[in-house]
């Protein structure tokens, strides 16, 4: 499989530590406020690499953080804790809006089928890990103590901006934008590992520490939780294209520093979900969940089929427009595989013509997990000229990775059809309700015996009621659902 590595910025093969197994690592949510679906765009791309790892055969663990302390509104070490600006805003406890919001996060995901991590684990659960790392880098000569803070100190690495895709002095005023400098740091980069600062007299959760009494920095929690849990060498670490910088540099730094040695071998960056006046933020601009799309009438498999339509290496706008276009076209994919599942003789499945349509399948996710290719193999099956049955074990195969409920929704379709059509019929074959007004019975007596004159092939007769209620000053309308009437 060629794996596009943010790193080295080249497409390389990818090749885990350990063979068989694949040890990968996804930056979870911020807690404070639910997810909107740019960020969810993020964990559907993820979740195509996890299944199609575990689809290719390797054994995957995952682990994903929850945020619920220290990342602040900056993304650097300036502004409110996010988790404390949530909290005032609903008038709750910081732990009580974790709750909800990890809650929520989890049942969008379950609308969405992505994946359930193998270990799910809040920052605020880890706070002595922390501390064994800070203090080694400290030992270490790679942080400092500085006005109550500890930081670290990126001019002891080699190289601090290991991704490289943007130009220093570009990041530089970046991390500077709008905040005022922090006279502790012996470098502009130099980052916050523990805070103990009397500026954030207001956060709600604090723990004793060597340092004082204070709360951990956003950027320590992903390294410490996937040390702790995948071990001193990763395969994979994941998450939105804005938290290569300042986020995972700095990860990168202190779990290096740490180590003594390389950590992380891959690193996937998603892309953006953008609206047309930008991108897609918590903090500002259109906020757009799941939950709202479903109250417009979207269906979230609409959403996940419009996120894999695209490759994630590249921005995504979103419109209703676009979305509309992506849940038509998903539509008609469940009909075409409903009428797939309709045909009597389903014959019986053909082993080399599955394997010649799961080849092209599994070229595309082989190809820098182009899932947009990949839907175009799903699209080869239904053109194909298979028997029904290696068509469905084509599409049913496909689908654990695309996730997309395939047969389940065109099982749904058939089942709509057929009650809509039964329905039709009882309708069809019920006694007649006729008015009480016996004026408008008497109407509606003959348009009843001009329906079954045309069921009979009766047409003269049909034609005959037609015209002798229209000399009564009565005009008949014939619509889909029935005749109606209306006075001349
Ligand atoms: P957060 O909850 O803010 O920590 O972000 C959760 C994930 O969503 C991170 O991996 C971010 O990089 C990612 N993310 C944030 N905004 C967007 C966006 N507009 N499009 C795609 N991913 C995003
Ligand atoms: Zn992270």
């Amino acid at each position: 499989m060629i794996l596009y590595n943010t790193l080295t910025h080249t497409r390389d093969e990818f090749v885990p530590n350990e063979p068989g197994k694949v040890s990968m690592y996804t930056c979870g949510p911020t807690v404070y406020h639910y997810a909107h679906i740019g960020n969810l765009r993020t964990y559907i791309m993820e979740d195509i690499l996890d299944r199609y790892l575990r689809y290719s055969g390797y054994k995957v663990k995952r682990v994903m953080n929850i945020t619920d302390v220290g990342h602040l509104t900056s993304d650097g070490d300036t502004g409110e804790d996010k988790m404390v600006k949530g909290a005032k805003r609903e008038h709750k406890t910081v732990m009580e809006i974790a709750q909800f919001f990890t809650d929520a996060f989890f049942a969008d995901c379950e609308k969405l089928n992505i994946r359930r991590p193998d270990v799910i684990q809040p920052a605020t659960g880890c706070i002595d890990d922390f501390i064994k790392v800070i203090t080694v880098l400290l030992e270490k000569g790679y942080a400092y103590e500085a006005g109550g803070n500890i930081y670290f100190d990126t001019s002891k690495l080699e190289q601090y901006y290991v991704f490289h895709d943007f130009a220093e002095e570009d990041l530089e005023v970046g991390v500077r934008e709008g905040v005022e400098a922090d006279g502790n740091k012996r470098n502009k980069a130099d980052f916050v590992l523990w805070f103990t600062k009397s500026k954030f007299e207001d956060q709600e959760l604090k723990w004793d520490s060597p340092w004082g009494v204070g709360y951990p920095g956003w950027h320590i929690e992903c390294s410490c939780i996937a040390m702790k849990y995948l071990g001193e060498r990763m395969d994979i670490h994941c998450g939105g294209i804005d938290n290569a910088f300042p986020h995972h540099t700095n990860e990168i730094a202190q779990s290096e520093a740490y180590l003594g040695h390389k950590w992380c071998n891959w690193w996937m960056h998603v892309l953006h979900l953008n609206t047309n006046s930008g991108k897609m933020s918590k903090s500002s601009g259109e906020f757009l969940t799941v939950s709202l799309l479903e109250s417009k009438g979207y269906d979230p498999m609409a959403y996940r089929f419009f996120c894999l339509q695209s490759h994630y290496r590249k921005n995504l706008v979103f419109t209703y427009e676009n979305l509309d276009n992506a849940q038509g076209a998903y539509r008609k994919l469940v009909a075409k595989i409903a009428s797939v599942l309709r045909e009597k003789d389903r014959g019986t499945v053909d082993a080399e013509a599955l394997a010649a349509l799961k080849a092209k399948f599994v070229a595309a996710l082989d190809n820098d997990l182009n899932s947009s290719l990949a839907v175009t193999a799903l699209y080869d099956v239904l053109k194909a000229s298979a028997s029904a049955a290696t068509k469905l074990a084509a599409v049913e195969d496909f689908d654990k990775v695309l996730m997309l409920n395939l047969v389940l929704a065109a099982k749904k379709f058939i089942a709509d059809e057929d009650a809509k059509a039964a329905a039709a019929k009882a309708a069809e074959s019920a006694a007649p309700v006729f008015s009480d007004d016996p004026a408008i019975r008497a109407i509606e007596e003959k348009i009843y015996a001009r329906a079954q004159a045309k069921k009979a092939k009766n047409f003269a007769e049909a034609d005959r009621i037609r015209a002798e209620l229209l000399a009564e000053g009565i005009v008949l309308t014939d619509t889909a659902q029935g005749t109606t009437w209306s006075k001349a």
